[in-house]
């Protein structure tokens, strides 16, 4: 039930909720690498309440506080006071959007595009071919050294579930939907990836306050995902999107979808014993380090499943050190804040590098490019698992 409502529109009762405590901070990754307040969430919170009620315009300098917001929402996990910070930064820069327009040009586009499957293939496919001729700085452009030129097809096999393939992944990670499809097969169920029915969970949309944009992906995929079957999602950013539509769309129709969504270590997890018979002789070998994205960690809070998942295939599974601290990519935020995404990037490389590891699990598409782009050997967790079922 939404309490009385100020100028930027989001609940009043829940931006009253945060005391200034300050608890937060430490698990700030924009507070941690600039110091500021301001690059804090309760720096954040201050600022929404003074434009919220109409003592203080919303200048440069207010909007740049709220844009380098990663919206990791570690801070939610560590408040005592159960703030939700995510939600309401969520409506404030859906205010900002509406009443400013601040969001780049060629982000609007290219967020346009996420919703065109055929398009972003074409787009991407181009772009690898681009990459072989070396006449793309991918560095620069924060995108993958190597797209695929090609993508093998994914093929149902049955309707026990629902694949969630959404758009960039499926157009640059083809191959961790293929390896997904393969371990849950191997549970015995059959598969119906989405592909263009929902091209889009419509994430990057909310983040970057393009909340109309959402709610019609939203419904999009509530229409086309139809049925009582699960639907797994194997990005954490998708994940905590499509969960999320029961408040997003604010109707039973997309509480009961949301319910049906989990995330696949979390669905795998159940299903852990028919996978695991053979685990023994067909174990990766070496360290795996887990980097849990935030959005599995801090949002779905199925960061565990993957441990448990994982556990039997993996010869020897290590922890960060950093108390699960975001590495920086925030799906478009690490184009649209370099400097910071890059500085908050160099302390997850040094936990990854202090842990020994000789490789890094991360169950999220932008995480998995970010920390790759920085020299780092990354895999999604469905990916170890597919290859040791493969050596049974
Ligand atoms: S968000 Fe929570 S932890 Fe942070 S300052 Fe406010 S009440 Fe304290
Ligand atoms: S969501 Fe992340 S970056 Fe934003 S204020 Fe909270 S902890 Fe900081």
């Amino acid at each position: 039930m939404t309490d009385s409502l100020g100028l930027l529109g989001v609940d009043q009762a829940e931006l009253d909720s945060c005391v200034a405590c300050g608890l937060c901070l430490p698990h700030c990754p924009t507070y941690r690498v600039t110091g500021a307040d301001t690059h804090s969430p309760r720096g954040r919170i201050a600022l929404m309440r003074v434009v919220d009620e109409g003592i203080a315009p919303l200048s440069d300098e207010i909007v740049e506080s709220f844009d380098s917001c990663i919206q990791c929402r570690a801070c939610e996990t560590a408040c005592p006071g159960d703030v939700p910070f995510g939600h309401l930064l969520e409506a404030t820069k859906e205010f900002v959007e509406t009443t400013q327009r601040r969001a780049p040009w060629w982000l609007k586009l290219g967020l346009r595009g996420l919703t065109r499957p055929r398009l972003l293939r074409f787009v991407s496919s181009s772009l690898a071919v681009a990459q072989r001729l070396r006449l793309v700085p991918s560095r620069r452009m924060g995108i993958p050294e190597r797209l695929p030129v090609r993508r093998r097809a994914l093929r149902p096999t049955g309707d026990d579930v629902w694949l969630f393939t959404g758009c960039v992944m499926d157009a640059w990670q083809r191959d961790i939907h293929l390896a997904t499809q393969e371990v849950i097969e191997a549970t015995g169920t059959t598969v119906r990836p989405t592909g263009s029915a929902a091209p889009c969970c419509g994430a990057l949309h909310t983040h970057a306050g393009l909340g109309n944009d959402a709610r019609k992906l939203a419904a999009r995929a509530i229409s086309a995902l139809d049925g009582n079957n699960a639907i797994l999602v194997n990005s954490a950013g998708c994940g905590a999107a499509l969960k999320d539509y029961g408040r997003l769309l604010d109707s039973d129709e997309a509480r009961s979808f949301s319910a049906r969504v989990f995330d696949i270590h979390e669905w795998l997890a159940a299903h852990i014993d028919e996978l695991a018979k053979t685990a023994a002789e067909s174990q990766i070998a070496g360290r795996v380090a887990i980097q849990d994205p935030c959005h599995l960690r801090h949002v779905q809070g199925s960061h565990t499943a993957v441990r448990r998942v994982l556990q039997p295939f993996v010869e020897e599974l290590v922890e960060l050190d950093d108390e699960g601290m975001c590495c920086g990519a925030g799906g478009a935020y690490s184009l649209v804040h370099r400097q910071l995404a890059l500085d908050v990037r160099a302390r997850k490389s040094e936990a990854v590098n202090r842990s020994g590891a000789d490789l890094v699990v991360s169950a999220n598409p932008g995480c998995s490019m970010h920390l790759e782009a920085a020299g780092l050997t990354v895999r999604h967790p469905v990916e170890l698992i597919a290859e040791a079922l493969r050596t049974r």
